[in-house]
């Protein structure tokens, strides 16, 4: 579902061109053992860090403020904390573990991605968008993904490693970064890079704790949301979470014997089951869901299945998006004509359900989430080796 699903949300004409900043050497990875960084830690697991060391609590929400509000990216930069603990934290405590490889532009300057190598010399790539009334930033929760969905490029390798609540809320914050960069505030965060948040459920809920935190970067649960291929456990444990978050499902076929084609999952988690967990779920939340569909040539985009979806959906409290698909080089899976793309969106609109066509962003700077980590890992030798 994340895969190229990710760079959605615009309608906009095709982008324009790309420009590219290759900003830093990659990195060996350092050592074995994940680092724990600040971004790591919730405010009161910092405060009880700083209280192990004598120092008093409140100079954990100091330094939310500093990292969180102010945005700053070196301990240096926090001067009203004594230079004796700006030192021990540089030398203990690692502000951000990953290191951006590559940026990549495109849209007019409105389309940033970001590729980043981890500390173990893994590769993940966040995307931040703007557009006129907002800005999102589209986050990776896992290198690479499990679910192995037939047209998306992360989940081609499988999955490598989960990432840390740390490395999750860095995406998040060093997009804020870029967005404040341009005199722009970021406004959304959409868990749709990389990876399936609920195979990596804790450390996704960590960094809904940590970025919601009022004293610290002060983001609205309701501006965050989570996608899912379909994880129907998981889906009533979201459902019963305080926070407000918001449910993304990546349907992309209204029966199972396509479905289990697309998302193999779905042989796990068929859609009568699926739709009942999400049913259920808008039973406790009251929050309506998207559903995601990613729409084939030829595979999941003829009249037939429009009304099928359609007929599927119908009196529920949902909304569909449908994302032409973004071609992988290597997948044999191309997007409709933008006449059948409005003829399917047209169908399930008849059906009375909520339509909206999202093209991808970033076509020429290989939006589909995880061709950039692909032709990274493919044209750099520390690339392939770390893969190793
Ligand atoms: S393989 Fe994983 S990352 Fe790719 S679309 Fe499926 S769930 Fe999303």
């Amino acid at each position: 579902m994340h895969g190229k699903l990710r760079l959605m949300e615009s309608v906009a004409a095709p982008p324009q061109t790309a420009t590219e900043r290759v900003s830093q050497p990659i990195r060996p990875a350092a050592r074995k053992d994940r680092p724990v960084s600040l971004y790591d830690l919730p405010l009161p697991d910092l405060e009880q860090r700083l209280t192990a060391i004598g120092q008093p609590a409140y100079r954990a929400r100091q330094i939310y403020e500093w990292a969180y509000k102010r945005l700053v990216t070196d301990y240096a930069a926090m001067t009203n904390l004594p230079l004796a603990l700006r030192q021990e934290l540089s030398a203990t405590l690692p502000l951000a573990t990953m290191t951006p490889v590559r940026t990549l532009t495109s849209d007019g300057g409105e389309t940033i991605k970001t590729l980043y190598q981890t500390f173990d010399g893994q590769f993940v790539e966040t995307v931040l968008m703007l557009y006129p009334d907002r800005a999102t930033v589209c986050v990776s929760c896992q290198v690479g993904c499990a679910v192995g969905c037939a047209f998306c490029a992360t989940g081609l390798g499988g999955l490598l490693r989960n990432l840390t609540a740390g490395e999750m809320v860095q995406q998040a914050v060093d997009a804020a970064r870029e967005a404040q960069n341009r005199g722009r505030t970021l406004t959304n965060l959409v868990m749709m890079g990389m990876g399936e948040p609920f195979h990596n459920y804790e450390a996704t809920m960590k960094m809904v704790t940590i970025l919601h935190e009022p004293r610290g970067f002060n983001f609205g649960a309701r501006r965050m949301t989570i996608s899912t291929s379909g994880i129907v456990p998981m889906i009533d444990r979201l459902a019963a979470e305080p926070y407000q978050v918001n449910l993304a499902v990546s349907l992309h076929a209204p029966n199972d014997d396509l479905r289990s084609r697309l998302v193999p999952i779905n042989r796990r988690y068929p859609i009568v089951d699926l739709l009942a967990a999400c049913r259920r779920y808008i039973d406790k939340t009251g929050r309506r869901i998207s559903f995601e569909y990613a729409l084939m040539r030829g595979i999941n985009d003829s009249d037939e299945i429009a009304r099928e979806l359609g007929a599927l959906l119908r009196g529920m409290l949902c909304h569909v998006n449908l994302i032409p698909l973004n071609p992988v080089d290597v997948l044999p899976y191309e997007r409709p004509d933008p006449a059948g793309i409005e003829r399917f969106a047209s169908l399930v609109r008849a059906a009375g359900i909520p339509t909206t066509v999202r093209y991808s962003r970033g076509v020429e700077i290989a939006a589909a989430c995880g061709q950039l980590r692909a032709q990274h890992q493919a044209a750099t030798p520390a690339g392939n080796s770390k893969r190793a």
